[in-house]
């Protein structure tokens, strides 16, 4: 008999067709992995140097809990230069990716009672992370045609005395789907007169089709966010997801909090990673260029696949997602004998085809599959032609 804690807990979806894929592949099978979301870019020179030279320099050990104070001003600077607010450093925590500053930020803030509105169709480890703080995932679906955005109406129509928080994603994965200034202040503003606790995970900000980056919660009147954290980190904006850098920005008391529970979990993140990223953050030309290569080739692989879906795969229905590299869809009219459900089809595509998609049911979306097209452009059209002449 296992922990209470872990009742319910589900592995990451995500992960898990990721792992799958690995595996057939040591099997020889011919697969076109589109599951998990991670740039298929190379982490730019110049910061992968920074980590082998701190390696050399000797900065091997310990580090403090919340951050060397070189990132932690590196990440203060990049946000002030991005947004013109002010930062203070004693506001941010850098953890091991951005999954732990979610994990740090509900497990301080929310717990057993505590219902948490997470917007569908949601990442994968919301739900879960709230789960194991014992708080409540309350799911809350857009309207329909509202561009998979929820909007104060769904909120005032969700909220209940026991609703604390809600958490916020934009660009979203899995939809693409990016808040207008207007659309995000409209919400914080919300639940700032409701004294709800904001968690607005931006992680893809940098990578958005309709602007330069897309609106921050650090754009909005400072008053309005007492109660919200920012989470960020150095994973998808400028490929570097194995190097597990993430990081939080709050209140410097709620941040202190998440120090303390770091220092039990993990301490701080790791030596040589944290200096790879003083490299990025610093925000330099170089940096600026890497990112505005990688989103123009993301911008040109989503036209492109956008165009051959509408082109081959007519049944599918989506919204073309303005950011991230993820593109959900529908195929709950393509579901039949041995492909009923999202499970059940990503099963059948992957064995008919060598195509992996995720689930849309991880999402909260069971007519959905997400296809992320973070990898070679050749390949993603090319699981486009597969999936096109499996569901002939
Ligand atoms: N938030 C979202 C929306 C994500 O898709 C991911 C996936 N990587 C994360 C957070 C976690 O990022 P990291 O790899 O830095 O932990
Ligand atoms: N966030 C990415 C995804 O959704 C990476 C895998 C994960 O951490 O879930 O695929």
């Amino acid at each position: 008999m296992l922990s209470e804690n872990v009742s319910g807990l589900e592995a990451s979806a995500t992960l898990a067709v990721a792992a799958l894929c690995r595996q057939l592949r040591a099997q020889g099978r011919d697969i076109l992995d589109l599951s998990a979301g991670e740039p298929d870019f190379r982490t730019p020179n110049f910061a992968a140097e920074a980590g082998i030279a701190s390696i050399e320099q000797g900065f091997t050990h310990y580090t403090p809990v919340p951050g060397i104070p070189q990132l932690r001003d590196a990440i203060a600077s990049y946000l002030e230069s991005a947004t013109g607010s002010r930062i203070d450093p004693a506001g941010i925590v850098v953890s091991n990716g951005a999954k732990q500053a979610l994990f740090n930020a509900c497990f301080t803030l929310f717990g057993p009672g505590d219902d948490v509105i997470v917007p569908v169709p949601y990442w994968t480890s919301y739900p879960e992370i709230l789960k194991l703080a014992r708080a409540t995932p309350v799911m809350v679906r857009p309207a329909d045609g509202a561009g998979d955005k929820l909007t104060v109406a769904d909120l005032q129509a969700a909220v209940t005395p026991a609703t604390r928080g809600i958490i916020l994603n934009s660009p979203a994965n899995p939809s693409g789907a990016v808040y207008s200034l207007e659309e995000l202040d409209a919400i914080v503003r919300w639940a700032a007169g409701r004294n709800l606790w904001i968690i607005s995970d931006e992680i893809y900000g940098r990578l958005c089709f309709t602007a330069e980056r897309a609106a921050s919660i650090l754009d909005l009147d400072p008053s309005l966010l007492e109660r919200a954290v920012l989470v960020d980190g150095a994973s998808k904006a400028f490929a570097m997801t194995g190097w597990r850098i993430g990081f939080s920005y709050c209140a410097p008391k709620l941040a202190a909090t998440f120090n303390a529970l770091q220092s039990h979990v993990t301490s701080g993140a790791a030596a040589a990673s944290q200096y790879a990223a003083v490299a990025v953050f610093a925000h330099e030309p170089r940096v600026q260029e890497s990112v505005t290569a990688m989103v123009r080739l993301f911008r040109r692989r989503r036209d492109h696949l956008v165009t051959a879906m509408r082109e081959h795969v007519p049944h599918a229905v989506f919204s073309v997602p303005d950011g991230a590299f993820y593109l959900f869809f529908r195929v709950d009219s393509c579901y039949g004998p041995g492909r009923n459900g999202s499970v059940e089809f990503c099963s059948w595509l992957l064995e008919k085809t060598g195509v992996a998609l995720v689930p849309g049911i991880a999402f909260g979306d069971d007519r959905a599959v997400r296809l992320s097209y973070a990898a070679p452009e050749a390949e993603v059209l090319g699981a486009v032609d597969r999936i096109a002449a499996a569901l002939r």
